[in-house]
């Protein structure tokens, strides 16, 4: 039974890094006129509202796009895309709305390029479909999104972004994550992935980086936001992203935005970033 509800993390730290870069190379496959596909294998509800119980719980958003909200007219030009998509969702005043990498994705898409979300809680999926009503570019998948991305492979397109979002509730996750992108790879190596992935303390989470960039892939892209000292115990300090085939200027737009994230969503004095890329072929 999947206990991970993303209601409870929408708009944290991991999501502003994830959604500024998820942005960037969504605008980049827009570039040409070509349809492409979105793939999201845990694609969550899609949307998701600041002012529920379930965000106040936490309120992790607080140290995320709260802090990048305040910020917005100092952040450097690869962050207009993914802020102006913040405000187009909270047209009408504060911000109460944190849009998912499903609504992101919809709102930049084109007529002919289309969605593939797959979600496996029960819940969120309602959550989704009601999200992604009358869009007939997407499909909503319920099940396993390590499994279904199988059959989306390689997409009709021959154009493409994965996002895999795992929650690593489990830690068969990280060899599942490997595996799934591992097996893709083979079906559509020219695709554009891009893997989240949390950093705690467990050997599981902490290899799991150079495993990634141990696959065989032309060119990637590791980028990784520590906003605090890693605790002694539980609780996540930081996360990564890993991209596979990245677009051209990502590395450029990283270099730039990664030390002013750093800075912004610091919550103690060892924030920091780091940024690797390598080609594997
Ligand atoms: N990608 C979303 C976003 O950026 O807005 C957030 C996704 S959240 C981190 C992870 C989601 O994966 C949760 O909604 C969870 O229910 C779902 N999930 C967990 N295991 C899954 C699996 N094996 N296949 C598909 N979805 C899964």
């Amino acid at each position: 039974m999947l206990s991970y509800r993303h209601g409870y993390h929408a708009g944290n730290h991991a999501d502003v890094l994830k959604h500024w870069v998820l942005v960037l190379c969504l605008q980049y496959l827009k570039q040409k006129e070509k349809p492409f596909s979105y793939i999201d294998t845990h694609a969550g509800a899609g949307c998701y509202a600041l002012d529920s119980v379930y965000a106040n719980k936490t309120a992790e958003y607080q140290e995320g796009i709260v802090k990048l909200w305040q910020q917005a007219s100092a952040l450097p030009p690869s962050f207009k895309d993914y802020v102006q998509q913040i405000k187009e969702l909270n047209a009408h005043g504060p911000l109460k709305s944190y849009p998912g990498s499903p609504w992101l994705a919809a709102n930049l898409l084109r007529e002919q390029d289309t969605l593939r979300l797959i979600e496996m809680h029960p819940s969120d999926i309602e959550l989704l479909q009601d999200n992604m009503a009358g869009d007939q570019r997407a499909k909503i998948i319920a099940g396993d999104g390590f499994k279904e991305i199988k059959a989306l492979l390689p997409p009709a397109t021959r154009r493409g972004l994965v996002l895999m979002d795992p929650s690593y509730e489990q830690k068969k996750d990280y060899q599942q994550a490997l595996t799934a992108v591992r097996e893709g790879l083979k079906r559509f190596a020219t695709g554009t992935y891009v893997i989240w992935y949390p950093l705690i303390n467990s050997v599981w989470a902490q290899r799991f980086s150079s495993q990634l960039q141990s696959l065989p892939t032309k060119e990637w892209l590791d980028a990784q936001l520590m906003v605090k000292l890693p605790p002694e115990r539980h609780g996540m300090y930081g996360s990564g992203l890993f991209i596979i085939n990245p677009p051209w200027r990502l590395q450029e737009q990283l270099t730039e935005g990664l030390p002013v994230l750093a800075q912004l969503l610091a919550q103690d004095e060892s924030a920091n970033f780091q940024l690797q890329s390598g080609t594997n072929k």
